[in-house]
């Protein structure tokens, strides 16, 4: 069992002002959704450690720097999926990775001019356990969005932040400076109570 847990309408709204602009102050976003700026701040660091809000970067348009983007659905032996899949994600020119079921894998990759799809195509075929390989240039993008949806009804499974894997069964819960923090094991939680003291004491 990997425990669920709702996001609330607070945390929906921060999601929903970070996604539109990523360099929001914290206290802007308070401003917006109604809450204190300690409250963001609290409710950010929870969506981060759950692995929610990755990270915060720059959108850059690969096609006004005159990049390729090309799209490959790769078809591999049954098993081999994972595999391939793992190799690919390695490379840089490979910007998204994500395995289907059965033996298929597709991906999206940025080429830095034309002349170079060829070379990612003879790569990509010349991987182990792949069968054969698609390719779409992609001539024009209409839309590229983030692809989180943040609808008002959002839930996530928990995972340890300790050691970042997912909790089955019955989550470790401690609470500290007023927010909740899930280990998976006492091991975890002790390695991080440590760690969040000396950070607190640094601070
Ligand atoms: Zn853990």
């Amino acid at each position: 069992m990997h425990p669920e847990m709702d996001l609330d309408s607070t945390d929906v709204a921060i999601l929903r002002c970070l996604q539109a602009d990523g360099r929001a102050s914290m206290r802007t976003i308070a401003k917006k959704v109604g809450v204190s700026v300690p409250t963001v701040s609290a409710r950010l660091a929870t969506l981060e450690q759950l692995g929610i809000v990755r990270g915060y970067t720059a959108f850059i348009d690969p096609e006004r720097l005159n990049e390729t983007p090309v799209t490959l659905v790769i078809k591999t032996k049954l098993q081999s999926a994972e595999k391939v899949a793992k190799e690919l994600a390695r490379r840089e020119r490979v910007r998204r990775v994500s395995v289907a079921h059965s033996g298929w894998v597709v991906a999206d990759a940025t080429v830095p001019n034309r002349e170079e799809v060829d070379q990612l195509l003879e790569e990509v075929a010349g991987l182990e356990d792949v069968v054969d390989c698609q390719h779409y240039v992609n001539v024009r993008t209409l839309k590229d969005v983030p692809r989180a949806l943040v609808t008002d009804s959002l839930t996530t499974t928990l995972i340890c932040f300790q050691c970042k894997g997912p909790i089955k069964g019955e989550p470790i819960k401690i609470r500290m400076d007023g927010r909740d923090h899930y280990l998976c094991c006492h091991s975890c939680e002790r390695l991080y109570v440590e760690k969040y003291e000396k950070m607190k004491a640094g601070a």
